[in-house]
């Protein structure tokens, strides 16, 4: 009997464990271990900023899992021997006969302290939703601040999207015209790895909304006394009355202790097979990083989801034989406008250059990654 231990029940792992699950004989056992006891999708926190529909709409109980055969447990994985397929966690250990390492980032703990101060948050954290939303409630006259603090960041457009949300609340409200909207970013344009056209096509709509765009400002500083972002170089600093900060994403503390991590600082598994050292261990999402000729790809779910599956069917070929498959760095990524409108980021992201083109935003889109949502959910979870 093959046990398979899936390390994270988010995009990566719960995909790797369903297609397991599916595929594996009916005496092998599948486990996946998380910390947290819910799924949730990432980008309905933006729709939760924006109004659209709560963040709880999306989520799911990851022990519905249990339904279609997944043995779920809720604990901390505090030490993996990827050798040896043995997994230590808060509620005792594992041997497997294969591994999925699918444990997502945390926020640079660096960025997380820079946004310590009155009047500044990590846009990305759920838990500090209920916090932005009171601040654009009661700002009056001033300036927010989207800042992309470094990368690499999860979503790549979301920190535009955000801005483009703000624009929209403040409109609202009637007090768009004395508050300033600026998003920064180290990046040499809004979004690298879509390349020229797509970041321009980013750029024209912050320009129509009003937001400006400051593209290479590295953050060095946050002085939250004065309230005030100092950027690299330069030093030209920036007061906020609002800061939306983005923090880079980092390796979670158990993987940057168990020896996995390459030269980067991240696991580097084989970009089509996603193994990594052997071939009984897979990893894939966020906590790893996969080079692109434009840097690399990008942190996002829908590319976790894809790496998960194809991940699962190599492990399933290397336990029980037959042909795994190859993740051919197809993808894309999706761009929310105001007015329930998405423009489409999709191509290759393997290829040299990467082959990616932009659609621009229509209605048709936003139902596509609604439905993109609602296929996941229930396919996962029923
Ligand atoms: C605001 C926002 C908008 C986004 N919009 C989009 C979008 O439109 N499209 C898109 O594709 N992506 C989007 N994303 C990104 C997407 O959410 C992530 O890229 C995706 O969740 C990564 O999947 P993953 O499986 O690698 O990691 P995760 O989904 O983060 O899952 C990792 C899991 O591992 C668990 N874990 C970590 N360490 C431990 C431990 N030591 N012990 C136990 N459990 C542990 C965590 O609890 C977590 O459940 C967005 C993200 C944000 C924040």
């Amino acid at each position: 009997m093959a046990r398979v231990v899936v390390l994270g029940g988010g995009f990566g792992g719960v995909a790797a464990a369903t297609e397991l699950r599916d595929h594996l004989r009916a005496d092998g056992e599948v486990v996946l271990v998380d910390r947290r006891d819910r799924f949730a999708m990432g980008f309905a926190k933006l729709w939760d900023l924006a109004g659209l529909r709560p963040i709880a709409a999306g989520t799911r109980v990851l022990r519905d899992l249990q339904g279609r055969g997944i043995r779920v447990v809720q604990a901390d994985v505090t030490g993996i021997d990827a050798d040896a397929h043995h997994v230590e966690t808060s509620a005792g250990g594992f041997d497997a006969d294969a591994l999925v390492i699918a444990l997502g980032s945390r926020p640079s703990p660096r960025h997380r302290r820079l946004l310590d101060g009155p009047g500044a948050h990590d846009l990305y954290d759920p838990e500090a939703l209920p916090a932005i939303r009171a601040d654009l409630a009661a700002i009056t006259d001033g300036r927010v601040v989207v800042s992309i603090l470094g990368g690499p960041f999860k979503c790549p457009p979301a920190p535009y999207e955000a801005a483009l949300i703000v624009d929209t609340l403040l409109r609202d409200r009637g007090v768009r015209s004395d508050v300033e909207v600026v998003v920064t970013t180290p990046q040499p344009m809004a979004l690298p790895v879509a390349g020229v056209d797509a970041s321009r096509y980013v750029a024209d709509h912050l320009g129509d909304h009003g937001v400006t765009l400051r593209s290479e400002h590295r953050v060095e500083d946050v002085d939250p006394d004065r309230q005030t972002i100092r950027f690299a170089g330069d030093h030209t600093e920036l007061g906020y009355d609002l800061l939306l900060g983005v923090p880079a994403d980092a390796l979670p503390q158990v993987l940057a202790d168990s020896g996995l991590a390459g030269a980067s600082g991240w696991l580097e598994p084989d970009p089509a097979t996603l193994q990594l050292g052997d071939e009984r261990t897979v990893a894939v999402g966020d906590c790893t990083r996969i080079p692109t000729a434009t840097g690399q790809l990008p942190h996002a779910g829908v590319f976790a989801a894809a790496q998960g599956r194809v991940a699962a069917r190599n492990l399933l070929a290397a336990l029980t034989g037959g042909d795994g498959e190859r993740f051919d760095g197809h993808g894309y990524c999706f761009l929310e406008l105001p007015g329930e409108r998405v423009a489409f980021v999709e191509g290759d992201f393997y290829a040299d250059p990467p082959d990616v083109t932009l659609t621009p935003a229509d209605h048709a889109q936003f139902r596509r990654k609604q439905a993109y949502e609602r296929d996941h959910l229930a396919a996962w979870f029923g």
